[in-house]
């Protein structure tokens, strides 16, 4: 068993972090803005159970952002790795588990023909607004306001060291919102390429949403009427909520996708998936990266795929979830403290009610995290196939300490 310190092997390394690290830490793991305690470097994990480097074990309930969608380590997923890796890692070409991966996204995706991959979410939004372009002939993208389609300039949340001509073709609307699509299609005229919408509103610190069907049906026709390119943003909701693609469940289907996050079970790995219209623009275009073809990956996600087929993971997310969603309301009920759950079960968001500043939100994570289980305060959190009724009702004594202290 590790030896347990109170945060001191984490300040150390933080301490010289800030000597080789701009800022200390970057990104989205950055644990500076975090509630204190949290710690900023980990040193295993397994299963749904994470440990940081000062040996403190926490229920996770993040992990890694998504990409752990069957619990970290698993079995089977890391097995078909390491095969693959005791053969090669990265060749002067693709291993034959490219065509597989490729084949079985075809098969799975509804609406997908053909499929390219990448390493991370945002070369796949990225590739998708690429080949809408080549596609079309046409510039201009529209994105609603807030969603995050990753962290380069055309779409990065921070305009620092962001040019206006960076985001010179790009149009806001709003989500859910019919009439503020139709003034961005307008705005647009001639010249659309692609609407770009995530599986559902995600935003960091609001509350989430899922889309109505009318909007889904109207940005579709939107697109299809412009002769644009619909685009699926299914980096972070991808097959944690429907195995055949995000808005399967609601009759639309996109003609560009992009995923990663949860496809390979967190070894690096993203997909474009798309439709037989832009196929002859997906192989003109180029698009390339040293490790995009990086094999074990690839031999991963198939594991992935075959997994979460046959053990039903979908299922058990959301049965994990709603244990989770009742065990908080009731806590919430009890304590006599307001909290809004919204979203999909699977991908908790917990917000508390008059907290403007966040300050509950905090106060209840750096208090549960000490009783160990790792919430976040303003981002939506996963839930994996490792996670069992046990972890999640660890997870609930521990959000019971969170409302203690809040009531306290
Ligand atoms: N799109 C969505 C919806 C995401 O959630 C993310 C990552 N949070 C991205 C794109 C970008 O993915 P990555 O961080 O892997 O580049």
């Amino acid at each position: 068993m590790n030896q347990r310190h109170d945060g001191e092997i984490d300040l150390a390394l933080r301490a010289r972090a800030k000597q080789v690290i701009p800022g200390g830490m970057y990104g989205h793991q950055n644990a500076a803005p975090l509630p204190e305690g949290y710690p900023q470097f980990f040193a295993r994990a397994t299963g749904c159970h994470v440990w940081d480097v000062d040996g403190r074990e926490y229920v996770d309930l993040m992990c890694s952002w998504g990409p752990v969608l069957l619990g970290h380590h698993h079995a089977g997923v890391d097995a078909a790795y390491q095969k693959q890796a005791a053969l090669g890692v990265s060749m002067n070409g693709p291993a034959p588990a490219l065509v597989e991966l490729a084949e079985t996204l075809v098969d799975r995706i509804a609406h997908a023909d053909w499929a390219l991959f990448q390493k991370n979410g945002t070369d796949a939004t990225t590739t998708c607004v690429t080949i809408a372009r080549a596609g079309t002939g046409r510039r201009k993208i529209l994105v609603a306001q807030g969603s995050y389609h990753g962290a380069v300039p055309w779409c990065s949340p921070s305009l620092v060291g962001v040019t206006t001509e960076d985001r010179a073709h790009v149009i806001q609307y709003q989500y859910n919102d019919i009439a503020s699509l139709n003034a961005a299609v307008q705005e647009a005229g001639t010249d659309l390429a692609a609407i770009l919408v995530t599986a559902f509103r995600h935003d960091i610190g609001r509350d989430q949403e899922m889309p109505t069907i009318e909007f889904a049906k109207a940005l579709r026709a939107a697109a299809t009427a412009a002769d644009a390119a619909l685009i699926l943003d299914d980096v972070r909701a991808g097959f944690r909520l429907h195995a055949a693609g995000s808005w399967e469940a609601l009759g639309v289907r996109p003609d560009l996708s992009a995923f990663s996050k949860g496809i390979a079970n967190g070894y690096p790995l993203a997909a474009v998936t798309g439709n037989e219209r832009f196929r002859e623009g997906a192989g003109r275009i180029y698009v390339t990266g040293s490790f995009w073809c990086e094999a074990p990956p690839m031999a991963a996600a198939i594991a992935t795929l075959q997994e979460t087929k046959a053990s039903n993971t979908i299922a058990h997310l959301v049965a994990m979830g709603q244990r989770l969603r009742d065990g908080l309301a009731k806590l919430s009920d009890q304590a006599g403290i307001g909290v809004r759950q919204t979203g999909p079960v699977q991908m908790p968001m917990v917000l508390f009610d008059d907290d403007a500043d966040n300050a509950k939100g905090r106060r209840f994570c750096a208090a549960t995290l000490r009783a160990g289980a790792y919430f976040h305060p303003r981002h939506n959190m996963f839930l994996s196939a490792a996670h069992q009724p046990e972890d999640i009702d660890k997870a609930l004594s521990a959000a019971a300490a969170g409302f203690e202290a809040l009531a306290g």
